[in-house]
């Protein structure tokens, strides 16, 4: 099967003989994709005066329905992205859930909060500024959909989330867009394309999908269009600096990796529920996804004289963890997702191991359940410990199930390593002392796009350290890229230029009488 381009309207099929994307579990080839023969030109062209245009001659409410429309057709189609996802990605059920299940809940919710909007067509932002004396002239900001089109550019791990947590708030705003999906998962983006292009829900061109290599997608932007990137470090640095986007001011977000921490409080021994709710929290964030989530703890800061408990706890709770095929009922772990990646984790663990030494884990010990070691791509969920909190941990992401405990000797010691990771996408920090959190949360949040606070009061109804929500920020500074995603209609900010008005006070109000106010979106 070849993953054909959808651009200008129409599905494309690819020049040359494509790239394969493969199962993980057992090696076969599913699906073919590449960017050749695509112009990008022609493409992002026909998305910015064919789909965009038609999306701003819509109202929020009018693009708000449209987005529950999406919904419906991804709710009724679920079982075939499962499917997909256990096929291309080696997800099991809670896997494919956390992507998919997460991007339905994502569309919806912007639907929900989009169809408060009503039916205007921009934003306000803030009062009426006086400029003159009698009150004639006056200022004021308001805030216009962007008239380009919007580029993702997505990473393997999100196939589905990845696409609506960047579609939402995109058309919502009023921009169609061109997605690029990571070439190795690109079947369940392409799949949820055509179901969309299919239920003929979109204007014509407010919608394109693009598999494959990115080629010379990115010179072919402009000044009115948004690039919002997900990915590694190194690749984010190249979407930025390319030369084109460095010319024209293109807007870009990006979203990178993380070293991610989870804290566990100086009072918190065996036994209280701090401890117990990080030790489950961290198995958690190893093996959800075969630890192949951006916001997954990769360091868990732990009190020097705890360190030896919480090594025994997290690995008693890991080697219960059956890992291998999930076609298996009994399996709660799949692989990684391709040969490269697990090799890619092989390498990370022996950087790691240059500094840090293997609590749990053997890689030569390891036989996954139902599959062959040798076709299939799986790591094993590996413990590390580290004897300080300076060095290698702080600066490797190994992106599969692996993660590093490290000893702290004082409060200010824990947040000194946190900021280590030179900026994360989350923290999280377990402890039952209201001195310590408040403490930490003001040494470490200027760092960090999400602080979860766990004490006893919340236990059982944290939404979690790894599980991004849509009606809070996701992003991170530093390292983690800059960027910032969701937060409700935050989000919608991205797609928006904001100007300033100044003029008459008629002129003002005419204005501000067709233009929803920004003031909800902080409520
Ligand atoms: P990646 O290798 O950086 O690729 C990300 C995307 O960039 C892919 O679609 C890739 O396409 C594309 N790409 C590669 N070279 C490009 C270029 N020169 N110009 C434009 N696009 C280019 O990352 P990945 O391996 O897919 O994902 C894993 C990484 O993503 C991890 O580091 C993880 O932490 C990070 N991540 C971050 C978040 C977040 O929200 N902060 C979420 C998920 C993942 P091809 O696939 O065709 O190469």
């Amino acid at each position: 099967m070849n993953l054909r381009n959808f651009v200008c309207g129409e599905w494309q099929e690819f020049s040359g003989a494509g790239v394969p994307l493969t199962d993980p579990v057992v090696g076969d080839e599913l699906a073919r994709a590449s960017s050749e023969g695509v112009d990008f030109g022609a493409a992002l062209e026909f998305a910015r005066t064919r789909g965009s245009a038609a999306l701003r001659a819509m109202s929020y409410r009018e693009r708000a329905e449209s987005l529950a429309k999406m919904a419906d057709v991804f709710a009724k189609n679920r079982d075939d992205y499962f499917r997909i996802s256990q096929q291309n990605l080696g997800a099991t059920q809670a896997d494919a859930s956390f992507d998919v299940d997460g991007a339905i809940y994502t569309n919806r919710y912007y639907a929900k909060i989009g169809r408060a909007l009503g039916e205007t067509k921009f934003l306000k932002e803030g009062a009426q500024i006086p400029l003159s004396k009698t009150g004639a002239f006056v200022g004021g900001h308001f805030l216009q959909p962007a008239k380009g089109a919007a580029i993702f550019i997505n990473a393997f791990n999100f196939p589905a989330w990845g696409l609506c947590e960047k579609a939402a708030p995109a058309l919502l705003s009023g921009l169609a867009f061109l997605i690029k999906p990571a070439t190795p998962t690109a079947w369940l983006t392409h799949r949820m394309v055509e179901d969309v292009v299919k239920a003929g829900i979109l204007p014509d061109g407010a919608i394109s999908i693009v598999c494959g290599a990115a080629r010379d997608l990115l010179d072919h932007v402009t000044e009115s269009d948004v690039i919002s990137f997900t990915g590694s470090t190194d690749t984010a640095a190249r979407v930025r600096g390319n030369a084109n986007v460095i010319r024209r001011s293109t807007r870009v977000n990006i979203e990178a990796d993380s070293v991610n921490s989870a804290i566990l409080g100086p009072e918190a021994a065996p036994g209280s529920p701090a401890f117990d709710l990080l030790i489950k929290e961290t198995v958690r964030e190893m093996t959800l996804k075969a630890g192949q989530k951006c916001t997954a703890i990769r360091r868990i800061l732990v009190p020097r004289a705890q360190i030896d408990a919480a090594a025994q706890a997290i690995a008693a709770a890991l080697s219960g963890v059956q890992v291998g095929n999930p076609r298996n009922p009994s399996v709660k772990m799949g692989p990684v997702v391709n040969k490269a990646q697990q090799t890619a984790c092989f390498e990370g663990i022996k950087r790691l191991q240059s500094e840090c030494s293997i609590v749990f884990g053997d890689r030569n010990a390891f036989q996954p359940v139902d599959a062959d070691a040798a076709k299939s791509a799986f790591v094993p969920p590996t413990l590390l410990r580290a004897e300080n909190g300076a060095g290698i941990v702080n600066e490797v992401e190994v992106f599969g199930p692996v993660a590093t405990l490290i000893p702290y000797d004082s409060p200010a010691e824990a947040a000194a390593i946190a900021r280590r990771g030179s900026g994360s996408l989350v923290a999280s920090i377990f402890s039952d002392d209201a001195a310590f959190l408040q403490s930490t949360i003001s040494e470490i949040g200027d760092l960090h796009g999400r602080i979860v606070v766990v004490d006893a009061s919340v236990a059982g109804q944290s939404t979690g350290h790894g599980n991004v929500v849509p009606s809070c920020l996701h992003g991170g500074p530093g390292r983690a890229g800059g960027g910032e995603e969701l937060a409700g209609l935050r989000a919608l900010f991205l797609y928006h230029r904001r100007w300033a008005f100044q003029g008459p006070v008629a002129q003002f109000n005419a204005l501000v009488d067709s233009a929803a106010s920004t003031a909800s979106f902080y409520e």
